[in-house]
């Protein structure tokens, strides 16, 4: 299901004002095929940016289907996920959690991956070559787990050192036992992954769905943040936005400047 269509009057006033603010850009050619066409670090979120899907809900859809308890652990994974969302518990412990009740080994994480693959954004993948050709200035930082969205990236002709995201954690049979505590990610979020690993000696802009993309704005850890709406409109999210791009095109007119 496509969502996020609706395209208020709140949110077009927005993108007008984006349209009109000065972006301190040096304007680059128009061409897709030759070099980067912005001067800065381009930041994408993933799951439901890059792809229309949530990586880790697919993964958990697909362990369950043959579970015999899955109604337990779907309504567990289901508990989880919205205690994550209140803020009662953090978005790690949320994570972990579920970790817990997924029932998965590298051979279902493989299958998965190649499949999200499949589900690029569908103006992501009309843009193919834009990200090729801008691949040494973009990022992608995500909650999500490497695993999962490397096949997406290798479409996408982003090198697999761009990724910043959590990792699984295997046992010697390959069954998913957790998440690797031990990265920039899992110690401090999209923050501290952001601090560590993207190259501060440009303008960073952010371009995600979600409250932790947002948040990288309100910590002034990026200098833009453009809410990318074509598969889901957080409304609380895009009232914070400087700018709103419904799709891969739109974002390509941001780029571009006023
Ligand atoms: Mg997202």
């Amino acid at each position: 299901m496509i969502r996020g269509k609706g395209y208020g009057r709140r949110e077009y006033a927005l993108y007008r004002v984006a349209l009109t603010r000065p972006s301190g850009l040096t304007p680059q050619p128009q061409s897709l095929e030759k070099g980067p066409r912005f001067d800065f670090m381009l930041v994408f979120d993933f799951d439901s940016t890059l792809v229309s899907v949530e990586a880790l809900d697919e993964l958990f859809a697909r362990s369950m289907a043959s579970a015999p308890d899955r109604l337990v652990r779907i309504k567990e994974f289901e508990e989880i996920t919205d205690l994550g969302m209140a803020g009662t518990i953090s978005a790690e412990d949320s994570l972990a959690r579920r970790l817990a009740v997924l029932k998965a080994d590298r051979s279902m994480v493989d299958e998965v991956g190649a499949e999200v693959a499949q589900c690029l954004s569908p103006s992501v993948e009309r843009h193919i070559d834009f990200f090729e050709s801008n691949s040494e200035r973009i990022y992608v930082i995500s909650g999500g787990f490497e695993d999962l969205i490397r096949p997406s990236l290798h479409r996408l002709g982003i090198p697999a050192h761009r990724l910043m995201a959590h990792r699984f954690q295997y046992d010697a049979d390959g069954n998913v036992t957790g998440m690797d505590r031990d990265t920039d990610m899992a110690r401090g979020g999209k923050p501290a992954a952001l601090r560590t690993f993207v190259p501060h000696d440009s303008s960073i802009w952010m371009v995600g769905d979600g409250a932790t993309d947002l948040e990288l704005r309100t910590l002034g850890l990026v200098d833009r943040f453009i809410a990318f709406t074509e598969n889901r409109h957080r409304e609380p999210v895009v009232a914070k936005a400087d700018a709103v791009a419904r799709s891969m095109d739109e974002l390509l007119d941001l780029l571009d400047g006023p």
